[in-house]
């Protein structure tokens, strides 16, 4: 491909792709396709010769798209949406047209240096205090991660850097029984080992008992064990749940615990001043991550991941060797330095693209309207005999399930509400996800896709209510 054909195909992609945005509420939300389906129609060898770029986008259109779950539909309300743009997929496009590695101030200025003030940006808009200092990590889950990481070299002042895990040495870590699943990766990749995380009851709104926490931290003393982390969320990924950030925090400074918040998917409402008494206790918090990749219009991957002592985090990641050093290291900052990856992408100018572009009034204004549109359903939901809302709602996801007043036997409750899923699932025209509660089988619907309005919340509440009713004729 030369130049001149890269013009051309670029501007046939651009088209497809406002095509795609505007026409994506069309497609099957889930593609029909049996597992192997789409394997079976790529050859099984590379092309030894070069193909053309119409062969290669033919392909694209009628082998991958049908093949695609369609997360920019409105009608996807699944998982928390990994939400995006026009200005964040434009910027994405600069991105892999500089294709710069970004991972030392050198290896391009411009990018450490927009990433340095879209993370005081960020900051500043969702309220954390100074001295919090961010930096932009892949994912919630590295982010924890390396706030584990941070934790355990405090705790053990660099040893395990050093010489390894100390013999006959116990560490603890602490999160609620309702914590996203990647925390206890975190743990055993950290080293910890998963029978050390201790996972604190919850409440009936599905946030963490302080008492709890600090019996198991006292408990963990006794034992001759050291506590080295607590990590509280704020938006669980079941409910949504808000851990009380106020009390774990007191906690942690009273036993000196690293306290990281992790707040993949509600950190984004902190944009809000209304949503602030969430974060109320932050500034307890060693370290604190949210995605806007998740619910702030920046496509995957984009996790901002805030750290109150920078020497702490830097000291646990740096390394030095000859060829890595350049004459400015004493003056800026070498986001390699800040986590695990050597190299790293440019993601602050999607942030850019995207905070300029809606301003910080338009972001709040859809965060508000996503929480608004889910207000609504909460009621109606709440007013329908033949449903049960599942939990609290303070953002935009509502568990729910069906439950018609003549069940009351669990099983068969679970039951219904898997075969209402599945079908809902079929259909194509609509995408939601399940957890559970209590041991109860409990239906997801987030509402935070970029596009949604109130019709397709109302047509995935007939749809809901329609398949429902067909299931218990
Ligand atoms: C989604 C989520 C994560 C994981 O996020 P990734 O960026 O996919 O690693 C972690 N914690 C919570 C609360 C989440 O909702």
């Amino acid at each position: 491909m030369d130049n001149n054909k890269f013009r051309e195909h670029a501007h046939q992609l651009v088209d497809w792709m406002a095509d795609y945005f505007e026409e994506v509420e069309d497609y099957p939300v889930k593609p029909d396709v049996q597992p192997g389906e789409i394997l079976k129609q790529l050859p099984d060898e590379a092309p030894v010769q070069g193909e053309s770029f119409e062969a290669m986008f033919q392909d694209f259109k009628h082998t991958i798209i049908p093949g695609m779950t369609h997360w920019e539909s409105p009608n996807f309300m699944g998982y928390f949406p990994a939400n995006k743009s026009y200005p964040s997929v434009l910027a994405e496009m600069l991105t892999a047209t500089l294709g710069a590695q970004c991972m030392s101030w050198l290896t391009s200025p411009a990018a450490t240096e927009l990433e340095e003030q879209m993370m005081e940006w960020l900051r500043k808009a969702i309220g954390l205090p100074e001295p919090f200092t961010g930096v932009i990590q892949s994912t919630a889950s590295t982010s924890t991660l390396c706030a584990l990481l941070m934790a355990r070299e405090q705790i053990t002042d660099f040893e395990v850097n050093e010489t390894g895990f100390p013999k006959d040495e116990t560490f603890t870590i602490y999160c609620s029984s309702e914590t996203h699943s990647s925390i206890e990766k975190d743990v055993k990749i950290a080293g910890f080992g998963r029978q050390n995380l201790r996972k604190i009851p919850v409440n009936n709104k599905y946030a963490m008992k302080p008492k709890a926490l600090e019996e198991a931290i006292r408990e963990d003393l006794e034992n001759g064990c050291k506590p080295a982390a607590v990590v509280a969320t704020i938006g669980t990924t079941g409910s949504t749940a808000i851990d009380p950030l106020k009390e774990i925090g007191q906690i942690c400074s009273r036993y000196d615990v690293f306290l990281h918040v992790d707040a993949a998917y509600a950190g984004t409402a902190l944009l809000l001043p209304e949503m602030r008494w969430m974060n109320e206790g932050i500034e307890h918090a060693d370290s604190f991550v949210f995605n806007p990749h998740k619910w702030m219009f920046t496509n995957f991957d984009c996790s901002a991941f805030y750290v109150q002592d920078e020497a702490l985090l830097v000291r646990t990641f740096e390394i030095m060797p000859e060829y890595l050093k350049t004459p400015e290291d004493q003056r800026v900052k070498n986001y390699r330095d800040w986590g695990i990856p050597l190299g790293r992408r440019f993601r602050a100018l999607k942030l850019w693209f995207v905070i300029r572009s809606f301003g910080l009034d338009g972001l709040r204004k859809k965060i508000r309207h996503h929480i608004s549109l889910s207000k609504s359903l909460t009621e109606e939901i709440e007013q329908n005999d033949d449903f049960e809302l599942m939990a609290p709602v303070p953002l935009n996801a509502i568990c729910f399930r069906f439950h018609p007043l003549y069940i009351d036997d669990e099983k068969k409750l679970n039951e219904l509400n898997e075969k209402l899923l599945n079908q809902i699932q079929e259909s194509g025209k609509l995408f939601l996800t399940h957890t559970k509660l209590d041991g109860k089988y409990t239906i997801r619907i987030v509402m935070g896709n970029t596009n949604l309005e109130k019709q397709h919340v109302d047509n995935a509440w007939k749809l809901i209510r329609k398949i429902a009713e067909s299931l218990i004729s």
